[in-house]
């Protein structure tokens, strides 16, 4: 009997990117756990991962290639042999691609985050075909613009510092759900006698926990930003010295924000002034003491008309206070641009054909609802005839979900899924391919919440005829008859072409190396802004941005209401009085995992949290089967009567499968394709609707 532990890397969307040590028994998986030397996950995997054996073995994994036999959108299928699903789709490619390449369109996102499975080989791919370009944008664009005008770079503190800060806003998240380690540092600085503060519509299980929870209303962040900085102001809590030689614009946002006393703030917000001071007067006085203040600002923020603003406003709240002077200072929305990825290297886009009749395009994955409805047109191009989807699940993700299926279900579009299980994305393809899981192929993993790189080695053989999505493009290219040097690189050439040595930040990435240690440190300074330096254009926190006038943005921090509330549109108000947003629930992650029975049992059934003195109005009692609804669709829940929604609040914890919840529909069918103000994103938690109770079950 032969065991082996194996260094992995857990490959899902979230922050914290834990290394993970599988124990591996005569072939089979048998234990996974965290890495107790990797200082970020010490020892711990959320409830989710440490059940990635029961997803890997999974009785319903797909373990073989599928031809669809029913209708779209139904999931039948029948099994079929790997030679002829690859002819197949190349086949298929190719008519499409000789009338015009752009009608192909990959389709990918986070559903894993490592180099080698996410967009390196299929990319390559995608660039060489000429196919459509996808713009990513369905997570975190917004904000990660918002921040970039401010501080210039996706860096700030490092999570390992924040257990030494002694002020903590934790701002638009809910990190016991979505970032657990990040809560561990927290509740570190909390037994050192921090303050810790949660800004959140919603009293998640982190707010809960939190000294003081400060419940905005959806979409008015960027307010409360400007009214602390009002305060931060009037008050003189400033940090002059560092104002004077590390920031751009100072004269002209302190007249900005003059605007917005703690009244009008409150009242945008939907608090109370004594609030809003509450909350400058400890950020402000915190760090006059000399004491470190960190933000963790998160993606919450972003999902509204204005999120990409929200984040900028409160990207300048470090500088204002000097609150960079210290490395458990700061703030942080992403680690993302501390590593130095090798992204063209990996992807290719030099590949793309420079045909002047086809002149490249770009689909925005947040609107795929509509993009695939579109017929062909001079501005639009080509109509959409095939998608290619891996690492997504867009008919549950993507927003105005009916709209999304509508587009999927066209009997004239050609789809083809790569996946480990029948989601309600597969049921719409005419080609299924079995993916492997992060147990059975090579990957190497940057994060967004720390400073590690990551490896993953295989610990398991691939289950049935699952193939990594890396072969799966390989040989794709190979019946294209793409014969091009860069699709015969295997995955750990793969690997380590994926940051740049040459980089003194990652002078110690090795990939034969690394894959025996499991985890190297970027080498980034403690506090990297204690001395300016921001990667702006002019070198400073840019409080007035020259970019973003350029850009036809206001360049001050500013408030842009959401598309959809009381103030900004009235008549639709009346008619969808409650605000909705769909934050995710614990023991999901996205969509993943929502098909784990062990992990869906936990969470029971999709719930609405609404107010009791909403639901009073509304003749609704906890439990009561309640109507979700507005001018774009409809879902029913299991009505939660508690204090967890604010008033004028409902919250749907989501990503359910649409066809794993009673009505068969999610959060998405209510949910708009209208975009933030930038970087294109989605506005997921700008939406209103209203809520009766339903009659029947669903
Ligand atoms: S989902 Fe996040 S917290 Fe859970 S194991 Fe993966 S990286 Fe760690």
């Amino acid at each position: 009997m032969s065991t082996q532990v194996i260094r992995a890397a857990c490959p899902h969307d979230c922050p914290d990117t834990c290394a993970m040590l599988v124990t591996v028994r005569d072939g089979k998986a048998i234990e996974i756990r965290g890495d107790p030397d990797h200082p970020n996950t010490a020892g711990v995997l959320c409830t989710k991962v440490s059940r990635y054996l029961e997803r890997t073995y999974h009785p319903q994994r797909l373990l073989h290639p599928l031809r669809r036999i029913g209708r779209k959108g139904e999931g039948r299928f029948e099994p079929i042999s790997w030679d002829e699903a690859m002819a197949t789709i190349a086949g298929k490619l190719k008519e499409i691609a000789a009338r015009d390449p752009r009608a192909i369109l990959p389709y990918s996102y986070a559903g894993t985050m490592g180099a080698v499975q996410g967009e390196s080989m299929a990319m390559r791919f995608f660039n060489r075909i000429g196919a459509s370009r996808l713009d990513r944008t369905i997570c975190s664009s917004a904000g990660g613009v918002g921040y970039k005008y401010s501080i210039g770079a996706k860096i700030g503190t490092d999570t390992e510092q924040f257990e030494h800060a002694k002020l903590i806003l934790i701002w638009g998240g809910n990190p016991i759900a979505s970032n657990l380690h990040f809560w561990m540092k927290v509740q570190a600085a909390k037994r050192r006698g921090a303050t810790v503060i949660a800004i959140d519509p919603y009293r998640s299980l982190t707010a809960e926990k939190c000294h003081h929870h400060i419940a905005v209303l959806p979409g008015t962040d960027a307010a409360l930003a400007l009214g602390i900085m009002h305060l931060l102001v009037r008050d003189d809590l400033l940090d002059h010295d560092y104002i004077r030689h590390y920031t751009l614009g100072f004269d002209a946002l302190r007249e900005r924000v003059l605007e917005w006393t703690p009244e009008r703030t409150a009242a945008t917000c939907g608090i109370t002034a004594q609030e809003v001071g509450l909350l400058a007067r400890l950020y402000g006085e915190t760090a006059r003491r000399g004491d470190p203040v960190a933000i963790r600002v998160n993606y919450g923020v972003q999902r509204t008309h204005g999120g990409g603003m929200a984040v900028r406003n409160i990207a300048c709240l470090p500088a204002l206070v000097g609150a960079w002077r210290h490395p458990a200072g700061g703030i942080l929305l992403s680690s993302g641009d501390s590593f130095p990825k090798r992204v063209a290297l990996l992807e290719r886009p030099d590949l793309a054909p420079a045909d002047p009749r086809y002149p490249p395009r770009t689909i925005n994955m947040s609107t795929i609802g509509d993009d695939l409805l579109r017929p062909a047109s001079r501005d639009f191009g080509p109509a959409i005839e095939a998608v290619i989807v891996y690492n997504a699940n867009p008919v549950a993700v993507a927003p105005e979900s009916s709209k999304v299926a509508q587009g999927f279900a066209r009997e004239d579009l050609f789809t083809v899924v790569l996946e480990h299980f029948k989601t309600d994305t597969a049921d719409y393809a005419d080609i299924v391919l079995p993916a492997t899981t992060q147990l059975e192929h090579v990957d190497v993993h940057a994060t967004y919440g720390h400073l590690y790189i990551v490896a993953n080695n295989p610990a398991i053989s691939p289950l049935g005829e699952a193939r990594p999505n890396s072969e799966i493009f390989r040989q794709l290219a190979a019946r294209m008859g793409f014969d091009d040097a860069c699709f015969f690189d295997s995955d750990d050439e793969l690997a380590a072409q994926a940051f740049d040595p040459e980089d003194p930040r990652a002078a110690e990435f090795d990939w034969p190396e690394l894959r025996q240690r499991g985890w190297i440190k970027l080498a980034m300074p403690a506090a990297p802004f204690s001395q300016g330096g921001f990667p702006t254009p002019s070198g400073k926190c840019e409080f007035y941005s020259k970019r973003m006038a350029q850009d036809g943005l206001d360049p001050l921090p500013a408030y842009i209401p959401p598309y959809e509330s009381a103030a900004s549109a009235p008549e639709l108000a009346k008619q969808y009085p409650l605000a909705m947003i769909s934050p995710p629930q614990r023991n999901f992650l996205n969509t993943t995992f929502v098909n784990v029975q062990s992990l869906r049992d936990t969470e029971g059934e999709p719930h609405l949290e609404i107010h009791p003195e909403e639901a009073v109005e509304r003749g609704i009692r906890d439990g009561d089967l309640v109507r979700v609804f507005n001018q774009r669709g409809e879902i029913r829940l299991r009505a939660r009567v508690n204090g967890g929604a604010r008033k004028g609040l409902v919250v749907a914890l989501s990503i359910w499968w649409k066809k794993l919840s009673p009505d068969g529909r999610n959060a998405n069918e209510l949910t708009s394709q209208r975009l933030t103000d930038m970087g294109r994103a989605p506005t997921f938690y700008d939406v209103l609707v209203q809520v009766e109770k339903a009659d029947s079950s669903p």
